[in-house]
């Protein structure tokens, strides 16, 4: 993130090169005053969309009506946002306009918290109108301006305080809290996939338990697909007292817990990917094995980049702690990682067989081989395979 920095550096001095303002706007100010880890930089700039894309040759319009691009500069992307202010958010979502404006001071006024509100020069001077720098050294999260007003024109902050306060271990301030109590039921006007981007990074913050109990607090959950009506998810919910590294091992807990709600609706409701369905569904499977006394068959079917959602999601459903380090000496040491190790395949178990027919006996044959190397019951030796073929 050093590099980063360096090269938003960069970035400003073009922009001041051609006569605008440029500054580090955002989280990757906050992050930096905090010490954490730095992932995008976004930059605040005078210049209009157009006048960005003269200035750079590699410019993405990702969002150009709101006066956002990417800009690519030496492989890294940065977003660049101009200045603005934001209209009337008549539908809850987006502001009906945006106006571009010639003041930092303006464009920062907008932004939802004032730990968020925070600008950076090139030389790391703070522009700091709201006392974002306070806020951040007493652990504060609060709107910028009015608190109903913020809220009510965009209830995604609702969500966003939330997930700061599980991320960044922050208090919400009263005032601010007083405005999410009213107006939680706003959520629901948010899409599902919007709340669902806050909801990972709630349940991926070192301070879920607190964050969950602001949510249950405020009645969140009563606006929200899934947990407004199942209350074993909701008692749950209420017993986690620590991170949940993924979507996928939360979903898995979840649905261990309350069985009629399956891994398909979590993924239907909140409108989350294939890829998190299937590794939830991976994750759960190991777990039955698992929990079976099949701990062999389990880690050889999970895949190693699941292993640190494994030792998490055992943790959540047996209360037993293993950690990820010993279920991965315990896979690398399995007899065969995959099908491809086994020494005989489906050409040569055809010759060895009596039966010569195909058909799906081959298949289930293989399965059945490779289940007892894993477990170790056969070795994985082309004679002393090929003996328990013909006695099959
Ligand atoms: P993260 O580190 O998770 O990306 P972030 O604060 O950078 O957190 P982003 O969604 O990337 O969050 O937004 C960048 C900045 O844009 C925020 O810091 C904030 O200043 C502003 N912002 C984002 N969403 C809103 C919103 N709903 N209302 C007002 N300002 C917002
Ligand atoms: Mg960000």
């Amino acid at each position: 993130s050093e590099q980063l920095f360096r090269k938003a550096k960069e970035v400003i001095r073009q922009f001041h090169k051609h006569g605008f303002q440029a500054y580090i706007v955002g989280g990757a100010v906050r992050d930096y005053l905090l010490k954490r880890e730095i992932a995008d930089i976004d930059i605040a700039t005078s210049a209009k969309p157009q006048q960005i894309m003269e200035i750079f040759p590699k410019v993405i319009p990702t969002g150009i009506q709101h006066g956002t691009v990417l800009v690519r500069y030496q492989n890294d992307s940065f977003e660049v946002t101009t200045f603005r202010t934001d209209g009337q958010y008549d539908d809850f979502r987006h502001p009906s306009e945006v106006f571009f404006v010639n003041d930092l001071k303006l464009d920062l006024a907008r932004r939802d918290f004032t730990l968020n509100a925070i600008a950076m020069t090139e030389n790391l001077d703070y522009i700091d109108p709201f006392k974002g720098q306070e806020a951040i050294a007493n652990k504060i999260i609060t709107t910028v301006g009015d608190a109903n007003k913020r809220i009510n024109e965009d209830p995604l902050r609702i969500m966003r305080a939330v997930r700061f306060s599980s991320q960044l271990h922050f208090r919400i301030d009263n005032n601010t809290l007083e405005s999410i109590n009213e107006y939680a039921h706003l959520i629901q006007k948010i899409s599902i996939e919007r709340v669902a981007v806050e909801w990972e990074k709630l349940i991926k913050g070192d301070n879920i338990r607190h964050a969950l109990t602001v949510f249950f607090n405020v009645k969140l959950h009563q606006y929200i697909p899934i947990l407004k009506d199942d209350v074993r998810t909701v008692d749950f919910l209420k017993k986690i007292d620590n991170s949940i590294p993924s979507w996928s091992c939360f979903i898995a807990a979840a649905t261990w817990k309350n069985v009629h709600i399956t891994i398909a609706d979590w993924t239907k409701q909140w409108k989350l990917s294939n890829q998190i369905k299937r590794n939830a569904t991976t994750l759960s499977n190991c777990l039955h094995d698992y929990i079976k006394g099949e701990e062999k068959l389990a880690l050889y079917n999970l895949p190693e980049s699941s292993l640190n959602d494994f030792a998490r999601l055992i943790q959540l459903i047996t209360d037993h702690t293993i950690s990820v380090e010993l279920l991965r000496k315990r896979k690398m040491n399995l007899p065969i990682q995959s099908r491809k190790d086994i020494v005989i395949d489906g050409t040569m178990l055809i010759e060895l067989s009596n039966d010569k027919t195909p058909g799906k006996w081959i298949h289930e044959m293989l399965q059945q081989m490779e289940k007892e190397i894993v477990n170790g019951h056969l070795t994985n030796d082309v004679k002393i395979l090929s003996e328990w073929i013909k006695n099959a």
